[in-house]
């Protein structure tokens, strides 16, 4: 076991995703708070640098280039070390391989669920339950890297003062009037059955703009022809998509007084803000995370959840999981969200 005097030099993996990265912000937090005098460096996708740059906890953060060699990513990663521990957050192939080739003699690997459920899930042999939430897994496996229970620290998202201010800017340069609330709603996700149908999301936000509301859209540039057909049926809506980094997306989300989302990075990144936030959930499980502070709108249908990450279309057709939930309903728990606290309980 590692003690806390001992863990000095510090080496924690996680390459993806946007969701993931922001979901490890808990456990870094209660790494540090066990072991502050660690300095502690990060190694993730370049494109997901800027989710831990401004941690509290982080001292460096190495960024996989795409097309970087694993050989080229270890010799940089070397360059903070030698490590006395690694924690292995991705636990996957290239991880492990570069936790292997740091020389630390404590190393701890991360698993996101059961090897079961992820044979059998895809195959439709077993129904997907998440047993605890994937934060409480990523603070776990801190745990057993130094040896005892810690209390879970919240999820953490530090922007940054520039992503902030250019964000403001951008939102400024679009005719948003910051005196009136902003609601970003970020239409899109990684895969079809996570997202609420556009035409709702349509109907959403000409709802709340015709309330007093700044719909600011938010997607990225694949993500433009959803966010052009929300416009189509509210025009009073701003469409950021493609226009943004992924920091300045936080910056923006920093702005705002509600966020709107499917299971997607954005969804995270609004909690971690602690935006209250209205997610959309169909075929996949909630359970995975917890929403005090913020809204869920969930039907629960007999057949959800059907996946482990979302699917390319309904297995069986009816897509009642996202289908049934109204547009009433989502106004409905967004007006309270903008009727409660500013800022949410910030949780995992
Ligand atoms: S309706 Fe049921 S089967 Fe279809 S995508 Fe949703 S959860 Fe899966």
């Amino acid at each position: 076991m590692v003690r806390a005097a001992m863990a000095r030099n510090l080496l924690v993996l996680r390459f993806s995703s946007v969701g993931d990265v922001v979901l490890t912000s808990g456990a870094l937090s209660a790494l540090k708070r066990e072991t502050p005098d660690a300095t502690i460096t990060y190694v993730t996708k370049s494109a997901f640098v800027d989710l831990v740059r401004h941690h509290p906890a982080v001292t460096n953060v190495v960024g996989l280039a795409p097309g970087e060699s694993v050989h080229a990513l270890l010799a940089r990663v070397r360059e903070h070390g030698p490590y006395d521990g690694v924690i292995d957050l991705h636990g996957k192939l290239r991880s492990r391989w570069i936790a292997a080739r740091t020389g630390a003699r404590r190393k701890v690997v991360w698993q996101k669920r059961p090897l079961s459920d992820t044979v059998l899930v895809p195959l439709r042999v077993r129904r997907y339950r998440a047993l605890m939430p994937i934060a409480a897994r990523y603070h776990g496996a801190v745990e057993r890297f130094v040896g005892k229970s810690l209390p879970r620290e919240p999820l953490v998202y530090v922007t940054g003062a520039a992503a902030f201010e250019a964000a403001r800017e951008k939102l400024i340069a679009k005719g948003v009037d910051l005196t009136r609330p902003i609601v970003v709603m970020s239409p899109g996700a990684l895969w079809p059955t996570k997202q609420w149908p556009v035409d709702r999301f349509g109907a959403l936000a000409a709802k709340a703009s015709v309330n007093g509301a700044n719909v600011v859209l938010t997607g990225s540039s694949l993500e433009a022809d959803l966010t052009k057909q929300v416009r189509a049926i509210a025009p009073l809506a701003v469409d950021l998509a493609g226009a943004l980094t992924l920091a300045e997306l936080g910056g923006v989300i920093s702005h705002a007084r509600a966020a709107v989302a499917n299971d997607s990075g954005p969804m995270h990144m609004a909690r971690a803000l602690a935006v209250p936030t209205l997610a959309f959930f169909g075929s996949t499980d909630p359970a995975q995370f917890r929403f005090d502070g913020h809204a869920l709108a969930y039907t629960g249908v007999e057949c959800s959840p059907c996946s482990l990450h979302g699917l390319a279309r309904c297995p069986r057709k009816h897509f009642r999981c996202m289908n049934d939930l109204e547009v009433e309903r989502a106004y409905e728990l967004l007006e309270q969200l903008l009727r409660g606290p500013e800022r949410a309980q910030v949780n995992d």
